[in-house]
């Protein structure tokens, strides 16, 4: 496989092979809650899992965390597979359910109320938070928390079997209510929720919390190093306490998870909370989880993003410890890079003028050859038809140039690409003004590829033949938010700084004939406006095109 840069998570992994700590073993786990579409973040959590998994020749899991069924569902699970998999990664056997850990999860709860170390308490969510304490202040224990284990036991069994409502009960870890770590004083295990699961239907009504599930879902499959984002790392005593004292008393396990934080990915001019994206999704700002626009993978996909594109971000974001921003300008730079390899050149014509070529004969069409892509050789050559009717950018003629303007104006001259030079002689206007036909002669003598074409114009424009140009509709995006932070802002909600005009979709566009052949989200450029794909929704009679990014490179290296 492909190698991850070095990184300190790999430092330590290292360090734990030297120790010979889980006898060598290597095993990673990506842990995704399937309440909403993968992110770019969880791309970089994906590549980094995965990542050490193909450097060590080992093994990934894709493990979904559904512990909470009010908010998950198998649409997104379906999502998660599918982004993971275009990623290019495969999760080792069959993908894992902590919902399939639920009995175990329920044994181990007994197990650690008989020893003295769960209780189940009446207090509200309310009382609970007032009794909480501060960082500074040691907190109240709840009036529950001496309960006879007996008790407990007889009303954990009765939370299981569904006997109270929600919120009348859970079970609490007993730690120290006077703890620094404010997720030590006595952090909930589970709640009652009457809700049907995805996976477990109604078998259960009480549901176990993170916290909770992690650790020992990630003991429970072996895994070696639990990889996660750094606000966790408040949680590492919690998550070593409850493997601590399920297993008291029981022979040393070959395998004890370590986990490790990272510096979770943030993009600005976007914003990556699934709970947020899903806001946009349900308020219809977007057209779906996987709108273009979104920060998504579903979204980066059909907005014309490759594998390999979020791959190499990725590996030029590395794995930190320290949370920051990363600027947008270099996923645009990956997705540039890449396409600049592999996408093939194509004449488009966003907003089409007519040019009529007053000495070329009538019915005469020339195919005229062209190179597929100046990067690759290898994509070789293909022929596009040259006649007297031709179309061209709108804004590649202008009436009264101004100094710095090159293109075509009245009396002067431009290269067609891979076609040939020609004068602007005239052109006609409607009543409104409008400039409607340009009227050019060529220079036969100038042809691309002949004797002739060593002559110098100032510029080259694209173009497409008017009688075999296909119609089609392209869709240009701008970034979803005007402000570099939407989500940062005390007082004003994320949506307030949405970008009014970050679509924009053109129905008139003529493309050159051999597009119409042209595959869902396959990758062009559009010559001199950039890297376009084909949106998945496009019918043969209807093509749609996505822009992915414009030509110009913004990123600053
Ligand atoms: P969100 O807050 O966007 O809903 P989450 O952390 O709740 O994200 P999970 O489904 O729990 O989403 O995430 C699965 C894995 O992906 C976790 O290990 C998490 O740490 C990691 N992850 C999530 N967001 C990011 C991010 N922005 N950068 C890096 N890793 C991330
Ligand atoms: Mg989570
Ligand atoms: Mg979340």
């Amino acid at each position: 496989g492909e190698d991850i840069r070095s990184n300190f998570v790999i430092e330590e992994i290292e360090k734990d092979l030297a120790m010979g700590r889980n006898g060598g073993k290597i095993l990673t786990r990506f842990p995704p809650e399937p309440n909403g579409y993968l992110h770019i973040g969880h791309a970089k959590a994906i590549c980094l899992n995965f990542g050490i998994a193909e450097r060590y020749n080992a093994k990934c899991n894709l493990r979904f965390d559904d512990t909470n069924p009010v908010k998950e569902d198998v649409e997104y699970i379906e999502s998660i597979k599918e982004d993971i998999q275009w990623l290019g990664f495969q999760w080792a056997d069959e993908p894992k359910y902590a919902s399939d850990y639920f009995e175990q999860l329920y044994e181990w709860a007994i197990k650690l109320i008989k020893k003295g170390y769960a209780y189940v308490c009446q207090l509200s969510a309310e009382e609970i938070a007032a009794q909480k304490g501060t960082p500074t202040e040691p907190g109240q224990e709840s009036p529950y928390r001496n309960r006879s284990v007996e008790e407990n036991l007889e009303l954990f069994e009765r939370m299981r079997k569904g006997e109270f409502k929600e919120g009348e009960m859970i079970l609490r870890a007993k730690i120290d209510m006077a703890s620094p770590n404010m997720h030590m004083r006595d952090p909930i295990m589970y709640r009652i929720i009457h809700k049907s699961h995805h996976r477990t239907g109604d078998k259960w009504c009480i549901y176990p919390m993170y916290d909770y599930t992690h650790g020992q879902s990630d003991f429970i499959e072996g895994i070696t190093h639990s990889l996660c984002t750094l606000e966790f790392a408040v949680h590492r005593p919690l998550y070593d306490w409850f493997l601590d004292k399920i297993l008291e008393g029981e022979p040393t396990p070959e395998v004890r998870t370590r986990q490790i934080e990272f510096a979770r990915l943030n993009i600005n001019y976007t914003v990556m909370s699934k709970r947020k994206l899903l806001e946009l999704v349900q308020l219809k700002v977007v057209s779906g989880w996987d709108d273009p626009r979104m920060p998504t993978i579903s979204g980066l996909r059909r907005r014309g993003y490759t594998p390999e594109s979020v791959r190499m971000f990725a590996e030029k974001v590395g794995v930190a410890k320290r949370d920051n921003v990363i600027d947008i300008a270099l996923l645009e730079h990956c997705v540039r890079e890449d396409l600049n390899k592999k996408a093939t050149r194509v004449n488009a014509v966003l907003d089409p003028i007519k040019m009529i070529i007053t000495n070329y004969p009538e019915d005469q069409v020339e195919m005229l050859e062209t190179v597929n892509n100046p990067e690759d050789e290898t994509m070789g050559s293909r022929t596009i038809p040259f006649c007297r009717e031709l179309y061209i950018e709108r804004d590649d003629f202008m009436e009264n140039p101004p100094k710095k303007y090159f293109r075509l104006g009245p009396d002067r001259e431009v290269r067609l690409k891979s076609a040939y030079i020609v004068k602007c002689e005239g052109f006609k206007k409607d009543d409104q003004g409008n400039i409607t036909e340009i009227y050019c002669t060529y220079d036969p003598e100038s042809r691309s590829g002949s004797e002739g074409s060593a002559r110098k114009v100032k510029a080259t424009l694209h173009w497409v033949s008017a009688r075999h140009a296909i119609d089609a509709e392209v869709r240009l995006y701008d970034r979803l938010f005007l402000d570099p932070e939407p989500d940062g802002h005390k007082d004003k909600d994320f949506k307030e700084f949405l970008n009014p005009d970050s679509l924009k979709v053109l129905n008139h566009c003529k493309l050159e004939p051999m597009l119409a052949e042209a595959k869902p989200l396959e990758h062009f450029q559009f010559q001199r406006l950039g890297y376009f794909s084909v949106d998945p929704g496009s019918k043969p009679d209807m093509l749609v095109f996505n822009k992915t990014v414009g030509l110009k490179d913004t990123w600053a290296k």
